[in-house]
């Protein structure tokens, strides 16, 4: 779905948990089932239910097959994928679009309304110009006249939803990119999937956006929050770790997908409204939310807003927490989090 979806690793994440074994009847403690999507990888654990004998390589089968279904709709890398025609479409004719597709379109543009323009989908255009998208990475920044010029095709407020079943470009080079939120959608999409074949404890991550279901051995499902160190794999440098029940959990940052020119950071976060990548203090993003989706997008539109409107932003919704990380000019982290972030970590 993008640059970071289809290129690297994520920015956050690491999964706390013991390996499967087997109880003396032979059955797993947990089911585990990775693989790969959006150009990074997927993990399940499933805790496994009395006389449901669905096998691992049939859930897994169905999972595979589900998020291929989200891949056409969704990946900018499938040449023949829906978000492919929408976006080579240039006219401002209707596009009808699937239904899922037009529920994560319609969740971002609310959470471009709530975030004041800070998260937005038509970001497109821009991603690519800074070497993060699909057109190839680049090392120094692109040219001033450049990024003003591609600005003008970048405003969610050109994007229309018809009859709740079409998508209208107002300007007809408008492009849309839904790295920032597809992978949430996907991984509650997965957890759809697991509910309705009857599982009621188990986890889901794609690129380390996390949806914890029921508990694991009686416990809250633990997950782990990522130091945000330049370059650093997933995993390695663990800041926090959160207890999770029936919860999403997403992170952006600057430390995975960037570059350095000059002795600056430039990462794939970018400004929509001036077009450039943000450099605020902000190293990482965590937001934990009732759904995946919604964490996902946040989190970036956190990074883009900034620690102090972030929180604000937060604080004002029920149900959505945040965890950000602060990097000071010496290069020191410092730790800020909404008012009841505290609760979800693990002590
Ligand atoms: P990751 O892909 O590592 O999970 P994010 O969820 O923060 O990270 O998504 C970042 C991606 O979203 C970028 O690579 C780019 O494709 C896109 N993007 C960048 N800036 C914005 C923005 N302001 N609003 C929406 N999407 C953005
Ligand atoms: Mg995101």
């Amino acid at each position: 779905m993008n640059s970071v979806f289809f290129k690297r690793f994520k920015l956050l994440f690491l999964l706390l948990t013991l390996p499967t074994f087997w109880t003396a009847c032979n059955r797993p403690s947990v089911i585990s089932l990775e693989g790969r999507t959006m150009g990074t990888s997927y993990h399940v654990q499933i805790v496994p239910v009395k006389g449901n004998s669905l096998s691992a390589q049939k859930i897994q089968t169905a999972v595979d097959s589900l998020l291929t279904v989200v891949n056409k709709q969704m990946s900018t890398y499938l040449q023949d994928s829906e978000i492919s025609r929408f976006n080579r479409l240039r006219s401002v004719e209707p596009f009808k679009v699937s239904p899922s597709f037009l529920f994560v379109v319609k969740s971002a543009l609310q959470i471009y309304r709530e975030s004041d323009g800070a998260f937005d989908i038509t970001v497109g255009p821009l991603v690519d110009l800074w070497g993060f998208g699909k057109k190839g990475q680049r090392f120094t920044p692109p040219d001033s006249l450049l990024i003003r010029e591609t600005l003008k095709r970048v405003g969610s407020q050109y994007l229309k939803i018809l009859r709740d079943s079409a998508l209208c470009k107002l300007k007809p080079d408008l492009e849309i990119d839904l790295s920032a939120i597809a992978k949430g959608y996907g991984v509650d999409a997965v957890s759809r999937l697991l509910r309705s074949l009857n599982f009621r404890d188990f986890m889901v991550e794609i690129g380390g956006e996390v949806f914890a279901a029921g508990s694991k051995q009686g416990r809250p499902w633990r997950i782990g929050i990522d130091r945000p160190q330049y370059g650093a794999q997933p995993g390695v440098f663990v800041q926090a770790i959160l207890n999770l029940q029936n919860r999403a959990v997403a992170t952006s940052g600057d430390y995975r997908n960037f570059f350095e020119y000059k002795g600056k950071i430039y990462s794939h976060e970018i400004d929509p409204r001036t077009g450039f990548p943000v450099s605020n203090n902000t190293a990482s993003v965590t937001v934990i939310a009732p759904d995946c989706m919604t964490a996902d997008a946040m989190a970036t539109a956190i990074m883009v807003m900034g620690a102090e409107k972030g929180l604000k932003w937060v604080n004002s919704k029920k149900d959505a927490e945040a965890f950000i990380l602060l990097r000071g000019k010496d290069g020191k982290l410092s730790e800020t989090m909404s008012s009841n972030f505290d609760g979800f970590i693990a002590r």
